[in-house]
C-alpha cells in the first residue's frame, strides 16, 4: 500500500477531527455514525481511515495497520505508549481525569485517617499512579463502562473518571474531590512508517500542527 491509513473512534474524536483532516486536504467519504463500514476512503486516493474502539487507537498504531492516529492521553497512558511517535497535542476531546466520590463522604477524612479506599475505574494505571504517589491505599476496581454507578451500589469508595461538564457525576449525587490531569487528545504515528512513508506523513502532520487550536 504506497498510501496511509489513519486511526480514529466515533463519536467526538472523529467529529472533532474533521476540521484537522479538512486543514490536510482530506475529506472522509462517509459518516462513520451512519455507515456500518469500518474502513473509509477519502477524496485522497492515498488516504484511508479505519474506525475503531478508543482504546484500540494505540495498538493499531503500535503495529503499523495505521499509521497515524487519534487518541485521549487518558488512552495513551493505559496504553503505556510503545513504539508511538507523539508529535502534537491536538487539544481536541478536552476534559480532566478526576476522583469523584458520593455526596455524603468525606474524602479528605478517609485519606488523613489512611483508610484503604476502593476505586472504581477504567484507567487503572493513571490511578495506580496518583493514588501511589499521594500514598493513599487503595483496591483497584477495574471497569469498562458507567463507572459513577460503582458507589451508589457499593462497588467502591471512590471513583477515578473523565469529566467536562460534571452533569454526570451530579446527576447521580457525586462530586469532584481532586483533579488528576487535564486530557485532551494526541496525534501517534508510527515510528517505522514515519520513515518509510515521511513524503506522505510529514505534510499531514504539519496540516494539523498548523490547525491546532490554542
Ligand atoms: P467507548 O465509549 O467505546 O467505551 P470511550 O468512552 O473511551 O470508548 P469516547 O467516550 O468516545 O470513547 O471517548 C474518547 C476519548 O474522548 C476519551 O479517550 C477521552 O480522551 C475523550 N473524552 C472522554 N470523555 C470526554 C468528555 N466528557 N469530554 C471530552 N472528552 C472526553
Ligand atoms: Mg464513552
Amino acid at each position: 500500500m504506497t498510501g496511509i491509513t489513519i486511526a480514529l473512534s466515533k463519536g467526538r474524536i472523529f467529529d472533532e477531527t474533521l476540521p484537522l483532516l479538512a486543514a490536510a486536504g482530506i475529506v472522509p467519504g462517509d459518516d462513520p455514525e451512519s455507515s456500518r463500514k469500518l474502513i473509509i476512503g477519502t477524496n485522497r486516493d492515498d488516504v484511508r481511515l479505519v474506525i475503531v474502539r478508543a482504546s484500540d487507537v494505540p495498538t493499531y498504531v503500535q503495529y503499523g495497520a495505521a499509521d497515524l492516529g487519534i487518541a485521549g492521553k487518558d488512552v495513551l497512558l493505559e496504553h503505556g505508549g510503545n513504539g508511538l511517535y507523539q508529535p502534537l497535542d491536538l487539544n481536541i476531546a478536552r476534559c480532566r481525569m478526576m476522583v469523584a466520590v458520593p455526596d455524603g463522604f468525606d474524602y479528605e477524612q478517609a485519606v488523613k485517617r489512611g483508610a484503604r479506599l476502593r476505586v472504581a475505574t477504567k484507567y487503572i494505571q493513571t490511578a495506580r499512579e496518583h493514588f501511589g504517589a499521594k500514598g493513599v491505599h487503595v483496591d483497584l476496581i477495574k471497569l469498562y463502562g458507567s463507572m459513577e454507578l460503582a458507589p451508589l451500589v457499593g462497588l467502591a469508595d471512590a471513583i477515578v473518571d473523565l469529566v467536562s461538564s460534571g452533569n454526570t457525576l451530579k446527576a447521580n449525587n457525586l462530586h469532584a474531590v481532586e483533579e488528576i490531569m487535564a486530557i485532551s487528545s494526541r496525534l501517534i504515528v508510527n515510528q517505522a512508517a514515519l520513515k518509510m512513508k515521511r513524503e506522505i506523513l510529514q505534510p499531514v502532520i504539519d496540516a494539523f500542527a498548523a490547525a491546532v487550536q490554542p
